[in-house]
């Protein structure tokens, strides 16, 4: 992918030199690409801002990155405003996967091709393509970095020699039920948690195993808190341990951690197994301090370089190259997606996955 930006870049380079931006005026031109992120209250989407920003520069692109501090018609008008100001292509990571129909119905009547940024934008044909990570994968991975920690899986879900009989208490987190993406998480995540289900390895003592039941709004990491205190009081008061939680977000980690500090767990003996995303700083923090047990490595830098190649290939009348063209329906059509890999992080393997890859340093993390 990196190559592929290098040499989409160098072609950029060529055209404008020749005095021949096929396609548009995109490229070192200096032509305008609209970046709309979610909300800076999480690091991951900063990292996310930051990467398509320089990797857009980098290729002579001029930048309109906005913020929409996670309120939906702040979203419209920002890509409203990019539309007017004559953007030559948008990259989008929606807010509410659903709310964007109008807008794009503008930016198409304007000719302006749209990327979905890691979160699929639903209920438009006005999405050309799909730059995301596999995201049911994440969801098997989150689940997956529970089996590993409880003993009954190694880190690849192959089952353990030794295990443990259980039965396990675990309770389940969902994402914002508005993106795409929460019910790919959950989905991969259920699939591989089921079997430890039904075979009474793994109990659901709150009983609240629907979707809808664990979702939260907007990913925020202070009503996830709120549900487990909830939960704790509800389910947990007769002296019996949560074991593992199902956390879908380094955020909601956060929150849950809090909760069961609150309530008198401690870190050590009877401390529970609790997953993430985003391999957020704190939560690499969290990871080796022995708070939360693992999360999920998606490289912003490489997602950054999809979208970009994306958006520089279109302007060059090229096709953007993709690798999946069948799981992503958004209720009107089937978008063409490019799809990466990510990565379990636990405490042993921090260095290798996240610091000899230059995405924190040693000293951010033991800083
Ligand atoms: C992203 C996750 C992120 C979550 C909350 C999802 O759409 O794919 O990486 O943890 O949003 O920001």
């Amino acid at each position: 992918v990196l190559l592929a930006t290098l040499a989409a870049g160098s072609m950029l380079a060529l055209a404008a030199c020749s005095g021949n931006a096929a396609g548009g005026e995109g490229g070192s031109d200096g032509g305008l690409i609209g970046v709309a992120m979610p909300t800076k209250s999480s690091e991951r989407w900063i990292q996310d801002g930051d990467a398509v920003k320089e990797q857009l520069e980098e290729q002579g692109f001029k930048v309109d990155l906005q913020y929409a501090e996670d309120d939906i018609p702040t979203q419209v008008s920002q890509i409203e405003n990019m539309i007017t100001k004559g953007a030559e292509a948008l990259i989008i990571a929606s807010i509410d996967g659903t709310t964007l129909t109008q807008v794009l119905q503008d930016a198409a009547d304007a000719d302006i091709p749209v990327i979905a940024y890691d979160r699929l934008i639903r209920d438009s044909e006005n999405v050309d393509y799909y730059a995301s990570f596999d995201n049911y994968v994440v969801g098997v991975q989150q689940a997956t970095s529970l089996l590993y920690g409880l003993g009954l899986t190694d880190l690849e879900g192959a089952e353990a020699a030794d295990a443990p009989a259980g039965p396990f208490n675990i309770e389940l987190f969902a994402g914002s039920p508005d993106d795409n993406n929460a019910t790919f998480f959950w989905n991969g995540a259920i699939d591989t948690l089921q079997p430890y289900i039904d075979a009474g390895t793994l109990v659901v003592k709150s009983g609240q195993t629907d979707f809808e039941q664990a979702a939260i709004l907007r990913w925020d990491g202070e009503v996830a808190q709120e549900r487990m205190e909830n939960i704790l009081t509800s389910t947990y008061s007769d002296g019996s341990t949560v074991n593992a939680v199902l956390s879908p977000y380094d955020g909601l980690s956060r929150g849950i951690i809090s909760a069961l500090t609150d309530a008198g767990y401690s870190v050590g003996e009877g401390w529970p197994i609790i997953s993430g995303q985003d391999a957020e700083l704190d939560s690499v923090k969290a990871i080796n301090s022995g708070e939360q047990f693992a999360t999920i490595f998606k490289d912003t830098r490489e997602l950054a370089a999809v979208a970009v190649d994306m958006a520089s290939a279109i302007l060059n009348g090229e096709e953007p190259e993709v690798n999946n063209t069948k799981d992503y329906d958004n209720g009107v059509k089937t978008v063409p997606s490019y799809l990466l890999e990510s990565q379990i992080v636990v405490k042993d393997n921090i260095t290798e996955t996240l610091v000899d890859t230059g995405y924190w340093t040693e000293e951010e993390i033991n800083g």
